[in-house]
């Protein structure tokens, strides 16, 4: 049932004031400090729910922030993570797990022959980019403007759509120098940069963080045309679409196989790990020695139980649960949506399979272009009427899908979104 009384915060309102005097800005990642009304302080969590420390439940779409496929309790991980533990840490230590991971990436990805590990997204983004200036002998980057690839000095920059700004005070502006910043689906503007100094174009294959948008028909494709006769190296960074979008990720989904992917998040069934594959020709400056790949908890143990655990259990039921997810993912669009027609209200839904993004506005968005100037604090603000009705989600709109969520939970969801729509409208 529906609970649309507002609930109590004070758990989670308390925790801040405490935690701010010592824990700078109360959290370990700056985009969990936005959530309204307050950082949620999660007490427990079990499939696709989740509880805080005030006994409110949720239904958790934000899934932190992308990698719990499988939800917050999959036995199979779990049980995985515990056997593991059982065997001594071995941090920092070769173990054999690491290989029987790289086969399952290979055996689900077109474009993965040979494979390493890393612990962060951002880390692994910053390998690929060295394996393709390696392999060019070129230093210039080409990425997209609202595309994100971590928090490094060198990629964190034009995030937004429709800008070229460095994001955050105190990176280094000389970083970005080389780094070239286009529209997302602008292939002419591509072929009028490429040349013999790009090194490699990176691109999120589906645009999940500017907002779920699909690449436009033959954008891909052309991306791959083109770096190929300049030489550059393609860079898929799947580090949210990996094994979310099917088991071979946006590569499968939309039939273009690049040079290098980078894959995180799902990898890791909700432990840190992340990955950069390729051919093994692509992967040649790594497997060579030439370009040096270092970190401590590189392919830990625990990390990589967990990500053998979480790939096992995938390949061994594609077929059923990713069709299943995505036809969830459909059914709530489209009850958000019509509910969201229902009451005249400027909601507007993007998909790109089980990533689902909610902007308030009321014009059509339908390129990534058109969110240039929308008020993302609108969109803050419903998502904290969700929070209120028990739908957690990403406070900028964005909604990830597991394997938990049912059918009851989607129609529950879309009564939490009715009744939002009418609070927002009131
Ligand atoms: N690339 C993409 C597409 C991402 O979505 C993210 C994280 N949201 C990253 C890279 C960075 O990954 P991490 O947070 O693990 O550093």
């Amino acid at each position: 049932r529906l609970e649309t009384t507002t609930r109590g915060f004070t758990g989670s309102l308390a925790y801040r004031e405490r935690a701010r005097q010592v824990l700078a800005r109360g959290v370990s990642s700056s985009p969990r400090a936005s959530q309204l009304p307050v950082a949620i302080v999660q007490a427990s969590a079990s499939g696709c729910r989740v509880t805080d420390v005030d006994g409110n439940e949720y239904l958790d779409y934000a899934l932190g922030y992308g990698p719990l496929l499988l939800g917050h309790s999959p036995r199979p991980v779990i049980d995985a993570v515990r056997a593991e533990l059982e065997r001594g840490l071995r941090t920092g230590g070769v173990t054999s797990g690491e290989a029987e991971l790289a086969e399952r990436v290979a055996a689900c990805l077109p474009s993965a022959e040979v494979t390493t590990f890393l612990s962060s997204g951002t880390e692994a983004v910053q390998l690929a980019l060295r394996i393709a200036r390696s392999h060019t002998g070129r230093h210039r980057v080409v990425k997209f403007r609202g595309h994100y690839h971590g928090w490094s000095d060198g990629m964190h920059v034009s995030n937004a759509p429709g800008s070229d700004a460095l994001t955050t005070d105190g990176q280094d502006p000389l970083a970005v120098r080389n780094v070239i910043s286009l529209d997302w689906g602008d292939l002419d503007g591509l072929h009028a940069v490429l040349d013999d100094t790009v090194a490699a174009v990176i691109t999120e294959a589906a645009a999940v963080n500017a907002g779920c948008f699909e690449p436009d028909p033959g954008f891909l494709e052309g991306l791959r045309e083109a770096t190929e006769r300049h030489g550059s190296l393609l860079v898929f960074d799947e580090v949210i679409t990996g094994f979310r979008l099917g088991l071979a990720g946006a590569q499968g989904r939309y039939g273009v196989t690049p040079d290098l992917t980078v894959l995180g998040k799902v990898l890791g069934g909700g432990l840190p790990i992340s990955a950069v594959t390729g051919s093994a020709r692509a992967m040649e400056p790594v497997s060579s020695g030439r370009v040096l790949h270092r970190g401590t908890y590189n392919g830990n143990p625990v990390s990589v139980a967990a990500g053998n655990a979480c790939l096992r259990y995938l390949s061994e039921r594609a077929d059923e649960l990713y069709p299943d997810m995505e036809r969830r993912g459909e059914r709530l669009t489209d009850g958000i949506r019509e509910a969201a027609a229902r009451a005249s209200a400027p909601l507007a839904v993007n998909r790109v399979g089980t990533c689902l993004q909610f902007f308030v506005s009321d014009r059509p968005l339908e390129r990534l272009s058109d969110l240039v100037g929308l008020d993302k604090d609108a969109t803050l603000a419903f998502s904290e009427l969700l929070v209120e009705r028990g739908v957690m989600t990403l406070p900028r709109g964005l909604m990830y899908l597991s394997v938990e969520h049912t059918d009851a939970d989607i129609d529950t969801t879309i009564g939490a979104f009715e009744s939002a729509l009418g609070a927002f409208a009131g």
